[in-house]
């Protein structure tokens, strides 16, 4: 079963490119802590902590498409990211 983790996001390049001996060759454009999106379906994450598999941010739709890692939730940080998801849509 993969383990579910959990992420506060930071400001960071959106991706960083390495050659072999691991130095950086390229970043790319800046992200705040406010830009995290889903690795599965490219959906705007407003959960925080935001959950992770695998080092991939999962958006609560995806996470509760999969029992093993919903199971993995405390039903107190369910709650708190409902509750983030719901103000998150009456403001956007
Ligand atoms: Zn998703």
């Amino acid at each position: 079963m993969d383990k579910l983790e959990l992420w506060m996001p930071v400001s960071r390049p959106s991706y960083i490119l390495m050659d072999e001996n691991g130095s950086v060759v390229e970043e790319g454009p800046e992200l705040t802590d406010k830009e995290v999106y889903c690795d599965f379906c490219n959906a705007d994450i407003p959960l925080r902590p935001v959950p992770v598999v695998c080092g991939s941010a999962l958006c609560l739709d995806c996470l509760k498409a999969e029992p093993d890692l919903k199971a993995q939730v405390t039903p107190t940080l369910m709650r708190l990211w409902e509750q983030q998801r719901e103000e998150k849509s009456r403001i956007v």
